[in-house]
């Protein structure tokens, strides 16, 4: 189990001190990390473990473990392993993930411009999708582009909530995303709010303020099956 840092500060693109737990075949668990493992549709981030001669391991991905909060740092090929108890410092690739992170609130704003269940998604650092269970017919790229961006220059701050699993149970319409549910076991789960616009159960990255989003362009919708219309957004500039 580690310590999560980017759950409380998603902007950390550099810490110390983190301690090797395990090296397993999948990967490298750490007592801390910055590292957003692959979950929610989000891509797990990249980055590098720096150690104390100098040496970079380069992380091409990052993967849950089996335990809640547990997660590896999968090394690049050909890359060291560290030992266990070694201490290192890490480091993530901040502009990949400063992409994800504002492709990721913007499909929180774009699910509420959609209003209908949704059936998938994903997140990659060029562009982001959500499927739809909806008629083809009600989907318009260019009010969909436009409604979003209206609502991304309201400029809100974000928020972070938590609830109880068991006050998630009583209010079932908090969760748009038929595919995905919100984590569950440790008793307790996180909601992002935007306020005004959206609130659900979500463990991954956003922005502090949806204007750091910049705006959308939808880049293709089209049908994947019966019930998932998909929508495609790439981030203005
Ligand atoms: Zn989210």
């Amino acid at each position: 189990m580690s310590e999560l840092l980017f759950r409380d500060d998603a902007y950390l693109r550099a810490a110390g001190g983190a301690r090797v737990v395990a090296v397993h075949e999948r990967g490298i668990e750490l007592d801390r990390t910055l590292f957003y493992p692959q979950g929610g549709g989000q891509m797990g981030d990249t980055g590098a473990l720096l150690r104390e001669n100098g040496q970079r391991i380069v992380i091409a991905d990052t993967r849950k473990g089996d335990a809640i909060d547990s997660v590896f740092h999968v090394p690049a090929p050909e890359m060291p392993r560290p030992e266990v108890g070694e201490m290192l410092a890490l480091e993530i690739d901040w502009e990949r993930r400063y992409r994800l992170m504002r492709l990721h609130t913007a499909l929180h704003v774009m699910s509420c411009v959609v209003v209908a269940p949704v059936t998938g998604g994903n997140i990659a650092p060029d562009k982001a999708r959500l499927d739809f269970d909806i008629d083809m017919s009600l989907l318009n790229a260019e009010t969909i582009e436009r409604e979003t961006n209206q609502l991304i220059a309201r400029a809100v701050e974000t928020e972070t909530v938590w609830i109880t699993d068991a006050e998630l149970d009583a209010r079932p319409e908090l969760v748009k995303t038929m595919s995905v549910q919100p984590p569950r076991g440790a008793g307790r789960v996180r909601l992002l709010k935007i306020p005004g616009i959206d609130l659900q159960p979500c463990g991954g990255t956003h922005v502090r303020n949806i204007s750091e989003i910049g705006g959308i362009r939808v880049i293709k919708i089209r049908s994947e099956g019966r019930r998932n219309r998909r929508v495609e957004i790439a981030l203005a500039a």
